[in-house]
């Protein structure tokens, strides 16, 4: 688990402002779940999913309830809307925050990640599943990725989905011994996920598995048609991938995922999602259509990083009071300028003049504010532009007007 320091940290807040700013322009309000859940309401992802069965930081708490430290956030957040059952629909919401997997820490991949993601509950229109892809796609735009692509499949519909997993199971079966032990243990709880198997002697059989498309259903396949020309009609290019499964059980129909340019292949997955349209009800509200997507913040982050875009950025000052009086004018003038809406820090300790300085430059203030014996004797005040200009020497009165000008300047 990671310590995000600054100026880190504030590009991990913008990114989570620019992640709001796309998705309430589209209508999504936010919800803020729990980091702690009943441990059922992560059981009930599925038992085939690592992420529930070996990644799960849960434990007994001091009331001797079975608890869990969030692995991700829909479950919790199908969870809070099969409690409160919100009257209108469908339900557009966004969140943000940290999720927890005992994964093998390495590059992109941690056991404190962060998450943004929307989900929206009660609507199964396709035209939706186009929203909610675009807007991710929208989000990576804003940060200034261009690598991002985009790979979508559909695993039909419930019952389309049953005799596909029934064909893939005897697939697989047949392939016996020559499979994977990891990949056969995977096959006797749910045959989809072998198809995410990265093992080499894995692939030949992969490589023949059947195909989903050939098992859809009329429903199924004209919801992913629409949803396929709803995209095209964007200008959001995609690839269709049969292959693609995802990491969650509960997922059927529109699945999605973002994948970065500049990544191994096993870290690549910057966010994904798709429908989930038995979840709520496992969860013991009324059966609800849903879809949603989570999108991992610290890989995405890498992913700038790579495509040098969304830089940190030093924190941005407008003024650095540097104090040669002692007493309580620094204060003063400092608390001024907070109040008039500049941002200020100042110096402390009565440190020397030159000291001062040093700090001022450094905080990336636009203007160091000195205040003297001779300036507090005659209600003066010195101005120095740290970027250029000359330093004025100005009446008290006129500080804010003189720095606002500086700010317009700038
Ligand atoms: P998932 O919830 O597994 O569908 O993951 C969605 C996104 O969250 C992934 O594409 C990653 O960007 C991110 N993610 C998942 N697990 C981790 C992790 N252990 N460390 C960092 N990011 C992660």
């Amino acid at each position: 688990m990671r310590d995000i320091l600054p100026p880190e940290s504030g590009r991990w807040r913008r990114f989570t402002a620019v992640f709001a700013d796309v998705v309430e322009a589209a209508g999504y309000q936010q919800v803020i779940p729990p980091l702690l859940e009943d441990l059922g309401v992560f059981t009930r992802i599925g038992d085939a999913t690592d992420v529930v069965t070996k990644e799960m930081y849960d434990f007994v708490d001091k009331g001797d309830r079975r608890v869990a430290l969030r692995p991700e956030q829909t479950a919790s957040v199908c969870r809070a809307f099969a409690q409160h059952r919100p009257p209108v629909l469908p339900w557009k919401v966004f969140y943000s925050g940290p999720n927890f997997r005992y994964e093998k820490p390495q590059r992109g991949r941690y056991r404190q990640f962060d998450q943004v993601g929307i989900e929206v509950l009660g609507v199964d229109d396709p035209m939706l599943d186009v929203e909610v892809i675009a807007l991710g796609w929208e989000f990576y735009r804003a940060l200034g990725l261009q690598q991002v692509t985009l790979i979508v499949n559909s695993l039909g519909e419930p019952g389309d989905r049953s005799r596909y997993v029934e064909a893939l199971r005897t697939h697989f079966e047949a392939a016996g011994e020559q499979l994977t032990e990891q990949s056969r243990v995977t096959l006797a709880k749910n045959p989809l996920r072998v198809l995410d198997s990265k093992r080499d002697p894995d692939q030949p059989f992969i490589a023949t598995a059947p195909q989903i498309a050939d098992f859809y259903g009329d429903d199924a396949a004209e919801h992913f048609a629409a949803v396929q020309a709803g995209l095209q009609s964007l200008g959001i290019p995609f690839t269709v991938e049969p292959k693609l499964v995802r990491g969650l059980d509960y997922y059927r129909s529109t699945i999605f995922e973002f994948q970065g340019g500049t990544f191994e292949s096993a870290q690549n997955g910057l966010g994904g999602g798709g429908r989930y349209d038995g979840l709520v009800e496992a969860l013991g509200g009324p059966a609800t259509p849903g879809i949603g997507f989570a999108l991992g913040v610290d890989r995405t982050l890498i992913a700038c990083d790579d495509e040098g875009c969304f830089a940190a950025e030093p924190l941005q000052l407008d003024a650095f009071v540097v104090d040669v009086v002692g007493g309580l004018e620094a204060a003063a003038i400092t608390a001024e300028l907070r109040a008039a809406g500049l941002s200020a820090d100042r110096g402390y300790d009565n440190r020397s003049m030159k000291a001062q300085m040093k700090l001022a430059n450094r905080s990336g203030a636009a203007c160091a504010v000195i205040i003297g014996e001779q300036e507090v004797a005659d209600g003066s005040i010195i101005v120095k532009p740290m970027r250029g200009g000359d330093q004025v020497t100005i009446p008290r009165s006129g500080l804010i007007a003189q720095l606002s000008e500086t700010r317009t300047h700038d």
